[in-house]
């Protein structure tokens, strides 16, 4: 599978914005954007005038790169989120976005960012339903339990006391005694960034 190598904190730098993407040292003085508060590269200082389509790609890109996502894989759940017709286009991609295995572990303080959230679960220390789970992009329903495996119990508490990012969202019902995460409710427009302009992403993919 396709992956980026490159150096993270160019993208929240190209993007102009934190995107979480390196644990802790997001939350230190060491993040890469607090030190450099310009796009990466030659003509990262330059000032640009952004199109109406540049404003939606970029909206795009940092959403896709918050969540670790490819453009296939990102493309797949806006098409998901056009077909059903229950909740708005846009909340709904969020939603996907939010349910996915890695995100929920992210989300529920076990892990310092996504991109460890995922690598933990190719290595199969987490469960959904008290069955192991490999798969990072797994999409969760309410009512269901992520845990960790019994062997890896001491590795996530490790984690979990250098995470300085652990406060759940209501959404979640974290127990970190057990360590497990329930979902109570998919979540609301409120629960989700409030930076995200999801509208400017369906009107992107609505060209
Ligand atoms: Fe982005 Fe984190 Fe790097 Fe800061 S440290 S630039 S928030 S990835």
């Amino acid at each position: 599978m396709a992956r980026y190598t490159d150096s993270v904190c160019r993208l929240c730098r190209n993007e102009g914005t934190k995107l979480f993407l390196k644990g802790s040292r997001c939350y230190s003085t060491k993040c890469g954007i607090e030190r450099r508060r310009y796009g990466p590269g030659q003509h990262g200082q330059t000032r640009k005038k952004q199109s109406e389509f540049a404003v939606q790609l970029r909206e795009k890109q940092k959403v896709r790169l918050t969540y670790g996502m490819l453009e296939r894989q990102f493309a797949l759940y806006m098409h998901d989120a056009n077909k059903q017709k229950k909740v708005p286009t846009g909340l709904k991609l969020l939603q996907l976005c939010e349910t996915r295995l890695d995100s929920i572990i992210y989300r529920s303080g076990l892990v310092p960012s996504r991109a460890q959230a995922r690598q933990l679960i190719q290595h199969g220390h987490f469960l959904v339903n008290g069955k192991k789970t490999a798969i990072p992009s797994f999409s969760l329903k309410a009512n269901q339990v992520v845990g960790v495996k019994e062997g890896s119990k001491q590795l996530i508490k490790d984690l979990i006391s250098n995470n300085p990012a652990s406060v759940p969202p209501n959404w979640l019902k974290v127990d970190l005694e057990n360590l497990t995460a329930t979902i109570v409710n998919l979540p609301a427009r409120e629960d989700i960034d409030a930076t995200i302009k999801e509208p400017l992403i369906v009107e992107y993919y609505s060209r």
